[in-house]
Order: structure tokens, then sequence, then C-alpha cells
């Protein structure tokens, strides 16, 4: 049995004393170099159980573990280090002035050796395909490219877990399929754990498992697959299973990934 990396134990959380539990009793379980998807409708806590593992909330109940230790006051800068997040905005990301720059950025910032970080630059920019855009600016680059520099610079720093917190929103569709590419690319060639936050039961296709929230609460756990079957109580709670989802998920039984193209 592989690491448990990221464990909710009876977790509930609310945004103050007055105002109502977002977040009801959830406890899950995350394994290392597992790609989970959590979905859910706007509002369903998705994104409060991503900041929760970032250590940006604590819950009022219930603990956190991060590889075996507890998310609070004390350990959060170490979490931190071992939790990448990538956001919906692909224009807030930036710090750097080219793609080179930006994915050092964080390297610098801990020391990484100049010989590492010219290594590491060179691995994950070619991990999610924009190795020929190294003195590129950032503001040249598409959406899809944007965001996967942001994924390379959190890359960077070897986390443990990496989150991408709807970060396909603001794309087009074809930014949204490069996006699917490179964390499909991405999760083959580095040791760590995946998390995607959507609303669109179409990028949940090629997790190993599905968390789904609704109102709070996890309303299911399960492989894709299993997912898709209950697309009429899906409906119920806001989530339309769209056809293209539930043929690449039939294909992907058959051994074909329709997604696993190399990136260009
Ligand atoms: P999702 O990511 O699924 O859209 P969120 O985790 O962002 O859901 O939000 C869950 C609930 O918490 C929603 O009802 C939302 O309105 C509420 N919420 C989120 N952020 C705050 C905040 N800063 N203060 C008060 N309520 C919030």
């Amino acid at each position: 049995m592989s690491r448990k990396l990221i464990e909710f134990r009876d977790v509930s959380f609310r945004y103050g004393e007055e105002q109502p539990w977002v977040l009801k009793n959830c406890s899950f379980e995350i394994y290392e170099g597992e790609w989970v998807a959590i979905i859910g409708h706007n509002g369903s806590g998705k994104s409060t159980i991503a900041k929760l593992i970032n250590g940006l909330l604590f819950p009022q109940k219930g603990e956190i573990l991060i590889d075996g230790q507890q998310v609070n006051e004390e350990t959060i800068w170490d979490i931190r280090k071992e939790v990448g997040m990538v956001f919906q905005n692909p224009d807030n990301q930036f710090v750097g002035t080219t793609v080179q720059d930006d994915v050092a950025f964080g390297m610098e910032n801990r020391g990484t050796p100049r010989e590492e970080m010219v290594t590491r630059i060179e691995e994950t920019l070619s991990a999610v395909g924009m190795e020929d855009y190294r003195f590129t600016e950032p503001h040249r680059l598409s959406g899809g490219q944007k965001q996967r520099v942001a994924i390379a610079s959190v890359l960077a720093i070897s986390p443990k877990v990496l989150i991408l917190d709807e970060a396909t929103a603001m794309l087009d569709p074809k930014g949204r399929t490069e996006i699917m590419r490179t964390v499909s690319n991405v999760q083959n060639k580095e040791a760590l754990s995946l998390i995607t936050i959507t609303h669109d039961l179409q990028e949940v296709v090629q997790a190993d498992r599905v968390i789904v929230m609704n109102n709070g609460e996890i309303w299911d756990r399960a492989t894709p697959r299993e997912i898709f079957s209950k697309k009429d109580s899906l409906r119920e709670i806001g989530l339309d299973v769209p056809f293209v989802a539930i043929l690449a998920d039939e294909l992907k039984e058959k051994g074909i990934n329709l997604t696993k193209e190399p990136l260009n």
C-alpha cells in the first residue's frame, strides 16, 4: 500500500461563528501518486478543502494530516513546501519577466544551488511541454501556456502534492485540453499526488478517483466510471455528465487513452 499523503479526519469548517458550516464531517484519504478529482457545484466546498490542505484556513472540528503531520499554526510553513497550488487566473501567477525567471523564483527563495536550478527548470518546462519558451515574456503566452508555466513553477520546488483549483476555468477549450494533457503527463513523470478541483465532469475522466461534494458534504467517492454511471442522480446535485466524458472513460477502460498524446 502506498503512503497516505493527505488525510481529513471528520473535518468541519465555517467562515465565522455566525456563519453556516461549509464543510460537514468530511473524511477522506489521498495516497502518494494518486490523481484525485474533487467535483461539485459552485459553493459546494471544494476551494475550502484546497485552502485547508494548504493551511490557509484551519478547521474548527476534526484534523488534517499531510504526510503524517497535522496542519496547524506551527506546521504550516513546512507543509506549504510540500503542497503546490495553481489557481484559476493565469495572469495572477507570474512573478518573473521571462518564463525561466518565473520557474526559478521559488527555487531562488529556497537557496537552491544554481546547477540544480538549471536542471530543474529544464525538467519541469519539458514536463509541461514549454521547453521552447524559456526566454519568452509571460504576457506573450496564451492562457493555456501560462497555466502550464504556472504548473512548472510549482513543480520546480518538488512538492509532494499538486493542487489545481479550477485551473482551467478561465481557458478556452484548447487551453483546457492542454492543461488536462499536461496534468496527465506530469503525473507520469513526477512522483506526486494530484488534486484537480473542478465543476466540469469532463475533467475527471483521467483521475484515479473522484470525490463528489454537495453542500459541504462528501456525496460520493468512486472511480470516474462508477461516478458517470450515476448520471441521473448527479444531475440532481447540479452536475451534468457530458457524453464525451462517458465515451472517453469507456475507451480508457479498453486501454485507449484519448488525451495522452505528446504535447506540442
Ligand atoms: P466551491 O469551491 O465548491 O465553489 P467554496 O469552498 O468556495 O466552494 O465555498 C463554500 C461555501 O463557503 C460557499 O457557500 C461560499 O459562499 C462560502 N464562502 C467561501 N469563501 C467564503 C468567505 N471568505 N467568507 C464567507 N463565506 C465564504
